[in-house]
């Protein structure tokens, strides 16, 4: 199946220009320019190419830190079973355990890179905090709450210092493959001057996507402007299988602007509640105790669904989180960053109860790889967000994405070395004959998906989301059709045109799954039902064959036999 590609792309001029590099990078949060710090130190020709500027992205809006057993008296394994529970019996315990073991080493390497971790002023130690979900104090954290922004800093600077190339500006639209469906490069387009300007090719051996997540497919959420689900669109078009789609987490504890805010918003970290701030309804009634027995610090879906709930019976829009007794100074060192966002939204954690309500936040689904970041495409890796490699199951685990971004970055990069690769010529296809999705599309989107496909789901509002995302690809399928005529290629339209289908796939995965489980929670279907549902839903598009006007409709979804995560290659389970 894989390989050969589904002669779906992004409809887009011929590439003006060409560079060649080893490896090509598209992304350069923590998974990216981890990948790329140690594909050079390997002695390849690393080029990394990003969407704005090099440092924008999820990462740099990390707050509460990185998970990783460093504590006395804490181990991989207790880590490990604190993140099987979170993931609600689908991670891919391998994978996990991979992670939990090699994330400690992986944590000092990002120290021995340049990452300054807050430390104990008395024994010079790393300060470790909690977060939902875990049993122990194991998260470390930078500048307080700004611990993304510390590691991206100490990334970048080293990048540079390695001499990699990067590209900034620069949207990758498409993968290339060589005549035998393996991966050759990326075409890509550069809001540039000078000799890179426009349409493009970037030809590499290795294709690594680090494109994050696509948190803007909803109205609200906590994530960039960047993260439209590039990655995983690219992939589909290129033929790649897709899993775990449907488990959007939505952070319990996003700054409330009102009804109508759109766009990025600002997080107030798990760590407000690590640290003691509890969460109350206008009455000041604290409604999460007696629902968990971590109370505030539930894994997230659990504590998602506790506002969502309450915010139901009372006919409220929102919570509060409430750290008054955190006093001045605690609020002014430990959580800085969160503090300046409230007071620039005219609320003053120090005196009043923050209002809160869950938003999207993270992608546990993405582009399906095995423990070395490989794809079902030869020579297409992904890592980070943008893959799905079995770690979060059906809900992530806070604080383990920073460290799947940095562990599976370096099994990627030794893969790399291992096997390097030496495709044939790229070819060229013929332009795309899908259509663009105009540029107002995004925001309809949004709308849809928040309305249809948001913290609560049902049978009825996922089916209608599907239908209205159907008429917006139709309508534009119908104009290229008719009239011949496509919205303008540009930056605007690829992003609109990559969130649609990727919203489409969410959805159809998201009404497959028929119960509740992790933070999918089907209002229509609210248990969780391990005897047809502990397993997991792949999709990949069909080939429609190079040039051919083949709208993503018809996906091919399949689910899988067990809850083990298929980490092996392409496999012929019979359809469910
Ligand atoms: C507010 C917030 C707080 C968080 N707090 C934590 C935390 O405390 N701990 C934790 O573990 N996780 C946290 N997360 C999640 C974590 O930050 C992300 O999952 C992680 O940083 C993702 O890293 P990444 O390298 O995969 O992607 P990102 O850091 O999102 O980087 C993606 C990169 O890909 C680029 N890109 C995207 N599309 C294209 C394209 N078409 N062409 C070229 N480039 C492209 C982007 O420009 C960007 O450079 C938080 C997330 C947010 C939003």
């Amino acid at each position: 199946m894989s390989g050969t590609g589904t002669g779906i792309r992004l409809h887009a001029p011929a590439p003006g220009w060409e560079h060649e590099a080893d490896v090509v990078v598209v992304g350069s949060g923590v998974a990216g320019l981890t990948v790329a710090l140690r594909c050079a130190a390997q002695g390849a020709r690393v080029t990394v190419v990003t969407k704005a500027r090099l440092d924008d992205g999820s990462t740099r809006w990390a707050q509460g830190g990185i998970a990783a057993a460093l504590g006395e008296g804490d181990t991989p394994e207790q880590h490990l079973d604190d993140t099987l529970v979170a993931g609600a019996g689908l991670c891919d315990e391998e994978a996990v355990r991979t992670l939990v073991t090699e994330g400690p080493d992986a944590v000092r390497r990002l120290i021995a890179t340049g990452a300054q971790f807050d430390t104990s002023e008395a024994t010079g130690e790393i300060l470790l905090t909690r977060e939902g979900g875990h049993h122990r104090r194991r998260i470390a954290h930078a500048g307080g709450d700004a611990t993304g922004a510390e590691i991206s800093r100490a990334l970048i600077e080293a990048v540079r210092a390695a001499r990699i190339e990067f590209i900034e500006n620069a949207l990758v639209l498409d993968l290339l493959t060589d005549a035998e469906g393996r991966a050759a490069g990326v075409t890509l387009h550069v809001m540039g001057e000078g000799q890179r300007d426009g349409v493009g090719a970037v030809r590499a051996g290795a294709v690594v996507l680090a494109t994050g997540g696509m948190g803007q497919v909803f109205s609200a959420t906590t994530n960039p402007a960047v993260s439209t689900g590039d990655g995983v669109a690219l992939a589909l078009r290129a033929g790649a299988e897709v899993s775990d789609l449907e488990f959007v987490q939505f952070h319990p504890t996003v700054l409330f602007l009102g009804p109508d805010a759109e766009g990025q918003q600002p997080l107030v970290s798990e760590a407000v509640r690590g640290e003691g701030a509890y969460l109350v309804d206008a009455d000041g009634v604290r409604f999460m105790q007696g629902q968990h027995e971590l109370a505030e610090l539930a894994p997230r879906d659990i504590v998602a669904k506790g506002i969502m709930r309450r915010m139901q019976e009372t006919g409220a829009e929102h919570m509060y989180l409430d750290g008054r007794h955190f006093g001045a100074q605690m609020w002014e060192h430990r959580f800085p960053t969160i503090l300046a966002a409230c007071r620039a939204n005219g609320i003053d954690p120090v005196t009043q109860p923050v209002p809160v309500a869950p938003a999207a936040h993270y992608a546990s689904g993405g582009v399906r790889t095995d423990l070395h970041g490989r794809t079902t495409v030869p020579g297409l890796y992904a890592c980070g967000e943008v893959a799905c490699t079995g770690v979060h199951g059906a809900n992530r685990l806070a604080s383990n994405s920073l460290l799947e971004g940095l562990v599976f970055a370096e099994r990627i990069a030794a893969d790399i070395a291992e096997h390097p690769a030496a495709p044939g010529p790229a070819v060229f296809p013929e332009p795309g004959r899908s259509p663009l999705l105009p540029s107002e599309a995004r925001f309809a989107i949004q709308r849809t998906m928040t309305r249809g496909a948001g913290v609560l789901r049902s049978e009825r509002s996922l089916e209608g989301a599907a239908e209205a995302l159907s008429r917006m690809y139709a309508d534009a399928e119908e104009l290229l059709e008719r009239d011949g005529k496509t919205a303008e290629p540009c930056v605007e339209t690829w992003e609109a045109t990559n969130l649609c289908l990727v919203a489409r796939v969410l959805v159809e995965a998201a009404r497959r799954r028929e119960e509740t489980r992790g933070c999918h929670w089907r209002e229509d279907r609210p248990e969780r039902d391990d005897a047809h549902w502990r397993r997991h839903i792949v999709v990949h598009l069909p080939s429609g064959g190079a040039g051919l006007p083949a709208a993503p409709t018809s996906l091919t979804i399949r689910t899988t036999p067990t809850a083990d995560f298929p980490t092996t290659r392409p496999r012929t389970e019979p359809q469910r």
